[in-house]
């Protein structure tokens, strides 16, 4: 999309976080490359929250947020677009800190407006994985911001884990350290064993919506999510279901025991003040 690379703008301090061999530098991609680091210092992204829901009781667990790019001239950019991009020059890593900051500071704004305690999740990158600050960076989020410890959840794909496990155990079990909790994002779509799995300290799995879309007419993907729960179950591990669009959907995961659930069948994601409205504000009215 010619249309992304309009920005004008002469090529700055971008350059920085370009590691090289990490992807073709051409042309378009430094101007779009550029455009995106403008982008942080503008503060043009935004944080859209999707509801996680208890199927059970019918209220709000937590949110995950994700990332959308507010451009000038193209509107809402969803991350499928920017992200890739983002990854490969390693602008990620300031903007992946941006989001948790950005993130935990949203939440601490709902706690301290006596909303119900619920928790962040976010999500990160392989490159934000890999930096060795990262638990120093968790850690100044945290503190910086004063929220509990236990309400920040850190999505992770297997993937992201299986390539170089020792030190993805080792990372984990220090961020572990910190009080806030792992998950596994889009699980079921990577190469990681069962028999490994136990070797991660995480809390949540959350089973990719490739599998929830045809759980009632293909009987591969409902034996494979029942196999994924009963697993999360033996683990001690909580379980999640993505992607969530239809009643018969739900109903078919809670018969299974798996009634943590997040999709378009609830919400798909929103922005805060709508959250707030369509959720936190019932959510409210419950605690009274
Ligand atoms: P993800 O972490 O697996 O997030 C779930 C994606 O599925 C979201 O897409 C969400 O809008 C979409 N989704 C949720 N419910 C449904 C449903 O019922 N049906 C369908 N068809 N889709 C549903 P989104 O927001 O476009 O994000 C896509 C991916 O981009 C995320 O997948 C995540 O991998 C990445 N991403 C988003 N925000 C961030 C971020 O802040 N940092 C990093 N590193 N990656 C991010
Ligand atoms: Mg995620
Ligand atoms: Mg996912
Ligand atoms: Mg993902």
């Amino acid at each position: 999309d010619t249309a992304m690379y309009r920005s004008k703008e002469v090529a700055g301090g971008s350059f920085h976080f370009y590691h090289e061999g990490m992807g073709r530098r051409t042309v378009e991609n430094v101007k779009y490359e550029n455009a995106l680091y403008r982008a942080l210092e503008r503060d043009e992204f935004v944080l859209f929250y999707q509801p996680q829901i208890d199927y059970c009781s019918g209220r709000l667990t937590g949110v995950e947020a994700l990332i959308r790019w507010n451009h000038p001239v193209e509107g809402l950019v969803p991350p499928g677009i920017f992200i890739p991009l983002a990854e490969q020059t390693g602008l990620i890593v300031p903007i992946g800190e941006w989001v948790m900051r950005e993130a935990a500071g949203q939440l601490k704004k709902w706690l301290d407006a006596g909303y119900p305690p619920i928790s962040m999740a976010v999500n990160l990158s392989a490159a934000q994985f890999e930096q060795d600050d990262l638990v120093s960076v968790v850690e100044r989020v945290l503190e910086e911001t004063g929220i509990p410890p236990g309400t920040f959840h850190l999505e992770l794909t297997e993937n992201q884990l299986m390539r170089d496990s020792e030190l993805a155990i080792e990372t984990m079990h220090r961020l572990k350290k910190l009080g806030v909790h792992l998950a596994i994002d889009d699980f079921g779509t990577g190469y990681s064993s069962l028999g490994y799995l136990q070797k991660f300290p995480v809390s949540t799995l959350k089973i990719d919506r490739s599998f929830i879309r045809d759980l009632m007419d293909d009987d591969d993907d409902r034996a494979l999510t029942d196999t994924i729960i009963t697993m999360a179950g033996n683990l001690g591990m909580k379980v999640i279901a993505e992607g969530v669009e239809t009643k018969p959907q739900a109903d078919y995961l809670a018969t299974r025991k798996c009634t943590l659930m997040q999709g378009y069948f609830f919400s798909p994601p929103i922005p805060a003040r709508q959250l707030e409205k369509e959720f936190l504000k019932n959510e409210k009215g419950m605690l009274k």
